[in-house]
């Protein structure tokens, strides 16, 4: 299917799509989406966060920690970038209205090599949230539970799916396993995230991140210098990535070494650093993929399955 999708002239695309979307799979994995979306969504207005708009055009976004072409359009004189995360939105929006959510679209034209991941779309959605005031932990927490929450609610809702599927959905023990980044490097090697995913049957928290592996906006421990409070959550049974977050830098000295850490200007991100230098305060968050939570609790072989109209790495498509 994967070669199929590479052979890409317009006739060829538009019968592409309607076949995918009379694929039994993808009308599965599309229902079972539609139950993670609500469930994490009322999970959250539960426990009083605040739903906002996404931002899809800035003059600033997040700078990644990894390369992907960079689209931008031109606007009034200026170049507005599409919307790789709104991690500085988050940042900003929080220090007034507390704790928000945001159904965030985000466009990364993820090279070509991410084709057949199977985890990599070039467009796709992520639950992004953060909380003022919030420490690591209590983001760890907070995502178990919502994530265990999800798993219930597709168990109660979707069951002629999963049968269809062959899934057996429930929620995972908690607190789930954790290992710091370190200890996940020396045990596994290199490739620890996917070895890691592959021999674990419950998800598994990678945690204490280091410096040079994250964008320049995670908060360095105050008394551990080049380890991040930060995390990752993992999908077992090879699934990978599930979310990303932790706790920000939020005081201007440190957030401008952070930028020149990383060879990057704070001309950049002046329209978030300015707001730093008039103070703001600590915040958490993390960002969730739905399409890869829909993947993993319908076992599928591509992330492309989970969407009606999916964007591979590559290929130009409806
Ligand atoms: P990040 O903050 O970069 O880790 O992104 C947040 C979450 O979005 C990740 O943990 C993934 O679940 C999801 N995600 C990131 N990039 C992609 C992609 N290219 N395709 C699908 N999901 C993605
Ligand atoms: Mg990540």
């Amino acid at each position: 299917m994967l070669k199929q999708m590479l052979k890409s002239n317009v006739v060829d695309g538009i019968e592409r799509s309607m076949g995918h979307l009379s694929d039994p799979r993808v009308l599965s994995s599309i229902r079972v989406q539609s139950t993670i979306r609500q469930s994490l969504r009322e999970s959250l207005v539960r426990r009083g966060f605040l739903e906002i708009s996404p931002t899809m055009l800035s003059p600033l976004t997040d700078p990644l920690n990894h390369p992907v072409y960079d689209p931008y359009i031109t606007a009034y004189g200026e170049k507005l970038w599409l919307t790789k995360s709104m991690i500085f939105h988050k940042q900003i929006a929080v220090q007034q209205l507390g704790k928000i959510f945001i159904m965030s679209p985000n466009i990364r034209l993820e090279t070509e090599d991410k084709l057949s991941s199977g985890r990599h779309l070039f467009e796709f959605t992520q639950i992004d949230l953060e909380a003022l005031e919030t420490t690591r932990e209590e983001m760890i927490c907070l995502a178990e539970e919502i994530i265990n929450e999800a798993l219930e609610r597709v168990a109660a809702v979707n069951s002629a799916e999963l049968e269809f599927l062959k899934r057996k959905v429930k929620p995972f023990r908690r607190p789930f396993d954790a290992i710091t980044y370190l200890d996940a490097r020396e045990k596994f090697g290199d490739d620890f995230e996917s070895k890691l995913s592959q021999q674990s049957e419950s998800p598994v928290w990678i945690v204490d991140i280091p410096i040079e592996a994250r964008e320049f906006y995670d908060r360095e421990y105050p008394d551990r210098p080049g380890i991040l409070r930060d995390m990752d959550l993992i999908w077992p049974e090879g699934f990978q990535e599930a979310l990303s977050g932790g706790e920000r830098e939020f005081q201007y000295d440190r957030i401008l070494e952070r930028i020149r850490r990383k060879n990057q200007t704070e001309e950049q991100f002046r329209w978030f650093t300015e707001l730093a230098r008039k103070g703001i305060r600590m915040s958490s968050g993390f960002g969730i993929g739905i399409e890869r939570f829909t993947r993993f609790v319908c076992g599928l072989e591509h992330v492309m399955l989970t969407n009606p109209f999916p964007k591979v790495p590559g290929v130009v498509s409806l």
